[in-house]
């Protein structure tokens, strides 16, 4: 062999526990860790394509929806925005993003790739987006969708949705809205709200693995899938197809591509733990997090990003920066506690921290902890500011 087999991997797996506490992924319950350790399923197996079905169920549960085009994505949550801009946009039509933080950014780009004029109505870093600034570029611009982040996690910024989709629909205008890091711990009602597309990984407030992403589409935007004039750009996430394997058009399941039961099966039980404790619950639990939170910050003397409490993001609380060295304290917790606290990301990488209370951290306890090592790593930040 000209590539001899590598001496690092004779030796043993060393995976630590850590408590993640950054804007996700969140540390996954052991009911969920002990579900992936399941036998593998064949992806046309009939006992996964039920799994799929409760997953269906569960997701329509999550995102407050009766939407038929409803699926999980074998990828990131990367893969939930490919999947709106690639489905919905042809070559020249024109998409609006709201502009907040990295994740608009990021849709922009990605609109552009698929060869859509992508039009940016932008608003401070911390800051959130007023109905009226976004009807008047609505007014202005026509496009054929809005794209919008209910919870940017680069900023600790919550998006309000509700009467957005009317107002989007007024201008024959489609809604699409990310809500990786927000569903689960704040309402989300997805057909109430006039939502024509949204999609979530399920790593952070829903309590699960990364790699597998949820979606789904209203009729309006289902019927624009198949009205569309040309092929949707990526095989892989093309929802006439995806959907077929999904079983959403009730018809039979061709194979579309391998799909990893293990992570299905970890997202039917991150969906189960929820319909079992109750989605209020869940999300009244994830609140109650935020507030213990946010109490031991002030204690501890952290300074909020986001001033405007009503404009936080309860899964991911941003802190400024100024009078500590904050790679000092994030590497601290890391090396001396194995707890995850996050630096800025994007536009406010080097000025924030942002710390995050998801799906299974979401507990006094572990809240109470990640407030210790903490208030430990902040002395030690400090002595370090040069
Ligand atoms: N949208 C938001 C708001 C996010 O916070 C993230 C990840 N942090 C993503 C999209 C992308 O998710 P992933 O890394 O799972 O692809």
């Amino acid at each position: 062999m000209e590539v001899p087999a590598p001496e690092i991997l004779k030796k043993p797996l060393v995976v630590p526990h850590k408590i993640l506490m950054g804007a996700g992924p969140a540390t996954i319950s052991p009911r969920i860790l002990h579900a992936m350790s399941n036998p593998v399923l064949g992806h046309m197996n009939q006992e996964l394509f039920q799994i799929m079905d409760e997953i269906k169920e569960g997701i329509k549960y999550v995102f407050q929806t009766k939407n038929e085009l409803t699926l999980a994505i074998s990828a990131s949550a990367h893969s939930g925005m490919e999947a709106v801009m690639s489905n919905l946009l042809e070559p020249h039509d024109k998409v609006l993003i709201a502009v907040n933080g990295l994740w608009g950014s990021r849709a922009a780009n990605m609109a552009e790739r698929y060869g859509a004029s992508a039009v940016k109505i932008v608003t401070s870093l911390g800051d959130n987006f007023g109905f009226e600034e976004i009807e008047d570029a609505l007014r202005k611009e026509r496009p054929k969708l809005l794209f919008i982040v209910q919870g940017e996690t680069s900023t600790g910024v919550y998006q309000p949705l509700e009467g957005l989709g009317d107002i989007c629909h007024k201008y024959n205008c489609l809604l699409a809205v990310d809500v990786v890091a927000s569903v689960g711990a704040v309402p989300f009602l997805m057909d109430k709200w006039g939502v024509d597309a949204a999609y979530a990984g399920v790593q952070k407030a829903l309590g699960g693995p990364p790699g597998v992403t949820i979606i789904s589409f209203s009729s309006s935007a289902q019927k624009e899938i198949f009205r569309r004039a040309t092929q949707s750009k990526v095989y892989y996430w093309d929802m006439k197809i995806l959907g077929q394997q999904w079983n959403c058009y009730n018809n039979v399941r061709p194979y579309h591509h391998t799909t990893c039961s293990t992570l299905l099966v970890a997202l039917r039980e991150s969906l189960a733990i929820i319909a079992e404790e109750g989605l209020e619950n869940w999300q009244k639990k994830h609140e109650q997090g935020y507030r213990r939170l946010k109490e031991g910050l002030e204690r501890l003397g952290f300074e909020f990003f986001v001033k405007d409490e009503n404009k936080r993001l309860i899964t991911v609380t941003s802190v400024t920066v100024k009078d500590f060295d904050w790679m000092e304290l994030v590497n601290y917790a890391m090396k001396r506690h194995n707890v995850e606290i996050a630096g800025g990301l994007g536009p406010t990488a080097g000025n924030i921290l942002r710390i995050g209370v998801m799906g299974f951290n979401c507990t006094p306890q572990t809240i109470d902890r990640v407030l210790d090592v903490l208030e430990e790593a902040l002395k030690h930040a400090k002595t370090k500011k040069a």
